[in-house]
């Protein structure tokens, strides 16, 4: 009876190759890949491991899933870190991929010669900050700080408040930052107060210049005192200003967050921010300030080193030139709006057969920004049962559990990934 042998019943590499779910692989991963999973899985099924019919499932989970996935953020936080900070806007996302293959991004297609990199960019984020009389894009800001402190005090003294040698997170410790660069910290004041006294008395003839950090995680409260940027830029000596979060402009939501147009209005000198905060964008190093430091800065060696590439810049540009970013609706939605969409999604849900109730919710803008700034907000309430098999689906939707529950917060889901949330809490079930 050689057809009850089950080693008959694999499934041929080319019947496997035509199975949509591989033929999509093929698409992602390529031929040579897939057809090697496949191969392996019939060995496998030869050996007796697995049977016939469980050939095509392991050669598919043996395949890479995609990486990094996309995810549904549900928590309210606005910037998550853990999730790629912000999401870009749909503009800034066309404009990625029409760059991802050739572009002019260093050439004028009018006269045929080189032309200044990144310049829609460059004149985009001038154009946003007319206070700026130079600007410069780097990788990020902490790429930012470091091209300014290797460039203006390099073997020579940073004056910095001890109130402001912060830790962004993961073990990113500013003064450490810095310090890479051979630049030497010159700590002025306490944890709690620094006056401008404090500076003059250490600013010197090796003072590379004063930083001004902007604490972006945390606040001091109590007895404090601080100097703002207006009585710095009196010392005589450069004021590099880092406001973390990208913010262009004021926003009356954001009271305490600094801007550059404001900062550079005050007399700093150059101010440092990441372009994927407030600003919303991709992830980026802003450097803004007098032409003649930005100059600087700009040919400095170690700028090729923290060149962005073209796929950025696009995206930048894009950001600057586009419509409201998806950071920005989602920190100014309208707690109303979100109320009554939250509880569109529980009315369908509950037709489904899933109780869930709508709570309010707490949502923060995250990502080392705002603290203490609370937006208020709405979501659904789930039991935490919920939690792990929402992340672990497809795609993952990533909520908030707060004392047993699970909750849902919409603010920064799309509005047209209503129907996607309601899938998904569908399929674990009521
Ligand atoms: C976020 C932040 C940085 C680091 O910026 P990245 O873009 O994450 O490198 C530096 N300084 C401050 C004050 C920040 O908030």
């Amino acid at each position: 009876m050689r057809d009850a042998d089950p080693r008959r019943r694999v499934p041929r590499t080319d019947a496997l190759l035509a199975d949509p779910g591989l033929a999509d692989a093929v698409g992602t991963l390529g031929r040579e890949r897939v057809k090697a999973a496949i191969v392996r899985a019939q060995q496998r099924a030869r050996r007796g491991e697995i049977t016939p019919e469980e050939v095509r499932a392991a050669a598919l989970a043996e395949l890479p899933a995609p990486a990094p996935r996309a995810v549904l953020n549900a928590t309210g936080v606005v910037l998550h870190t853990n999730l790629g900070r912000a999401p870009l806007s749909a503009a800034a996302v066309d404009a990625l991929v029409a760059a991802a293959g050739h572009t002019d991004v260093e050439l004028d297609l009018r006269t045929g010669r080189r032309a200044r990199r990144g310049r829609e960019a460059l004149d985009a984020l001038a154009a946003a900050v007319p206070d700026a009389a130079g600007v410069h894009v780097v990788n990020n800001g902490a790429a930012a700080l470091v091209l300014a402190a290797t460039a203006l005090a390099a073997d020579r003294e940073i004056v910095v408040s001890r109130g402001e040698l912060v830790e962004i997170g993961d073990g990113f410790r500013l003064p450490d930052l810095l310090q890479s660069t051979g630049a030497r910290l010159r700590e002025v004041g306490t944890t709690n107060r620094t006056t401008r006294a404090d500076y003059a008395a250490a600013i010197g003839p090796r003072t590379g210049f004063v930083l001004k950090v902007h604490p972006s995680n945390f606040r001091v409260s109590g007895f404090t005192s601080a100097v703002p940027v207006r009585e710095l830029a009196t010392l005589g000596v450069p004021v590099v200003a880092d406001i973390g979060s990208g913010l262009l402009a004021p926003d009356p939501l954001l009271p305490d967050e600094p801007d550059a147009a404001s900062t550079l209005r005050a007399g700093a000198h150059l101010v440092t921010a990441s372009g994927d905060k407030l600003l919303g964008g991709p992830q980026a190093g802003l450097l803004l300030g007098a032409a003649e430091l930005v100059e600087r800065l700009r040919r400095h060696p170690l700028a090729r080193a923290l060149r962005v590439d073209k796929l950025t810049l696009a995206a930048l540009a894009a950001t600057l030139h586009g419509p409201v970013t998806p950071t920005r609706r989602a920190l100014h939605a309208d707690p109303a709006a979100l109320r009554a969409r939250t509880e569109r999604l529980r009315d369908r849900l509950g037709a489904d057969g899933v109780k869930v109730e709508v709570v309010p919710s707490v949502a923060v803008v995250g990502g080392g920004g705002a603290p203490g700034v609370e937006l208020d907000s709405w979501a659904l309430s789930l039991p935490e049962r919920y939690a792990e098999p929402l992340r672990t689906g497809e795609p993952p939707v990533l909520g908030r559990v707060l004392h047993g529950r699970l909750l849902l917060d919409l603010r920064c889901v799309p509005a047209d990934a209503d129907e996607a949330v309601r899938a998904a809490v569908l399929r674990v079930g009521g």
